[in-house]
C-alpha cells in the first residue's frame, strides 16, 4: 500500500503544525494558488510583505535552523520563467533541455542538495502567478524556430514540487496547461511519495515523472525528511503502472562502504518487475556542483560530512576525480545492462 503524503519527521512535523504562519507579497494576494493555500490553511496567521526577496535574501540567516522549521512565502514571479537547461543534466542532444522556478527550495534536506549553496534562506517561496508561466511558455513555443527537437521543460527545478502537492495543486495545474497546448513536454522530478496527490488524472505521455532513488545506506545517512527506498520505488511502479513514463535516477550515487552491493541490490529490486514499456531511461550522475555554491554550502552546514571529502575542483565544478567518476558510473552501467539496453542509460561524467 502507498503511505501518503510527506513521510519523514520534520515534514510532518511541519505539516502537523501547518503553517502558522505564511507571508504573502501584496501582489500575490488574488491568484487562485494563493487563494487555495489560504483557505487550506485558515488559521494561519498572514503577513503580508512587499517583495519576497527583503525576507528571502537576507543576510545573516541561519539555514540550519530554518531547514527544520521553514516558512511559507506565496509570492508573484516578476520576470525570467524559463531557463537554458543546466550543464549538470544527462539530456541527450535529440531533446532541447529547459526548466522553470516555480518554487525555491524544498521540503526535504538532501545533504547534497546545491539548494543549500544557492539561498541563504531554507525558507519555502511558491510563486502563486502560474498564468504568467503559462503565457510565458506559449510566447517562447511560437518564437521558438522550426527545430525538430523535442522540447522539455522540468517544472520541479530548484524544489520538489510532487511533495508539495497536496498543498499547492501546481503539478494538477501543469498538466491540464499541457493537455491544451502541444508542442512541448514536461519533466516532474521527485524523491516523494506522493503519487496518490495526481493518481486521478489520465495518464499522459507528455508528462515524465522522474523518481530519484536511493539504496536506503545513503538515504538513511544523506537525504533527511526523504521518504525511504521501498516507498519512493512502490510510488514510481504505481505510477508506470498507471500508465505515465517514467525516469529512474540514481544520482548522486554516493560511495559509502559497501556502495557497490547497495546499489547492486537497489538496481536489482527496481528493474526486477518494472513495467518496462514505461520505462523512459534510465540517468546515472555523481555528485557535482558549482563551486561557488559549494563554498556557501560549507559553510552554511559545517557538520556535513560530505564538504570535507578529497572533491576534484575543475572549471569552477567541484565532483569526484575523472577516474571515480567513471568507476562508478562503470559499475552502475554494468548493473543496469543486466535489466535495460543501453540506450536508455544517460550518465553525467
Ligand atoms: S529532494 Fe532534491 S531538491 Fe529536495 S533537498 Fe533533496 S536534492 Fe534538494
Amino acid at each position: 500500500m502507498i503511505v501518503t503524503l510527506l513521510s519523514p519527521i520534520f515534514v510532518v512535523n511541519w505539516l502537523n503544525k501547518p503553517l502558522s504562519h505564511i507571508y504573502v507579497e501584496h501582489g500575490a494576494t488574488d491568484y487562485a494558488t494563493t487563494k487555495r493555500i489560504l483557505e487550506r490553511f485558515p488559521r494561519s496567521e498572514i503577513i503580508f510583505i512587499d517583495d519576497y526577496k527583503d525576507f528571502f535574501n537576507r543576510r545573516n540567516q541561519n539555514f540550519e535552523a530554518q531547514k527544520l522549521s521553514p516558512k511559507l512565502i506565496l509570492a508573484k514571479k516578476k520576470s525570467d520563467y524559463i531557463y537554458d537547461g543546466s550543464q549538470f543534466v544527462q539530456e541527450g542532444d535529440e531533446t532541447d533541455y529547459f526548466y522553470t522556478a516555480l518554487m525555491l527550495n524544498c521540503l526535504y534536506d538532501c545533504s547534497y542538495c546545491y539548494l543549500q549553496g544557492m539561498f541563504s534562506s531554507a525558507n519555502l517561496v511558491l510563486f502563486a502567478n502560474l498564468d504568467d508561466y503559462f503565457t510565458s511558455v506559449i510566447n517562447f513555443l511560437s518564437e521558438r524556430d522550426d527545430s525538430h527537437k523535442q522540447i522539455l521543460l522540468s517544472i520541479s527545478h530548484d524544489c520538489d514540487l510532487l511533495a508539495f502537492e497536496k498543498v499547492s495543486g501546481v503539478c494538477r495545474e501543469w498538466i491540464r496547461f499541457l493537455e491544451d497546448h502541444p508542442g512541448f513536454d514536461i519533466e516532474i522530478r521527485t524523491k516523494s511519495a506522493n503519487f496518490s496527490a495526481i493518481q486521478d488524472l489520465t495518464p499522459t505521455d507528455r508528462v515524465l515523472f522522474a523518481w530519484t532513488l536511493s539504496p536506503p545506506i545513503v538515504e538513511e545517512r544523506y537525504e533527511k525528511g526523504v521518504p525511504g527506498t521501498r516507498l519512493r520505488l512502490d510510488n514510481a511502479l504505481l505510477a508506470a503502472s498507471s500508465g505515465w513514463p517514467i525516469r529512474i535516477c540514481f544520482d548522486p550515487v554516493i560511495p559509502v562502504d559497501g556502495w557497490r552491493e547497495a546499489y547492486s541490490s537497489l538496481v536489482e529490486q527496481t528493474f526486477r518487475k518494472f513495467p518496462m514499456k514505461q520505462l523512459r531511461d534510465v540517468t546515472v550522475g555523481t555528485f557535482r556542483m558549482n563551486g561557488d555554491y559549494f563554498r556557501r554550502m560549507a559553510q552554511a552546514r559545517p557538520s556535513e560530512e560530505l564538504v570535507y571529502r578529497d572533491w576534484e575542483n575543475k572549471n569552477g565544478v567541484i565532483s569526484h576525480t575523472f577516474d571515480e567518476r567513471h568507476e562508478i558510473n562503470d559499475f552502475l552501467t554494468e548493473q543496469l545492462l543486466n535489466y535495460i539496453p543501453s540506450d536508455k542509460i544517460r550518465t553525467w561524467s
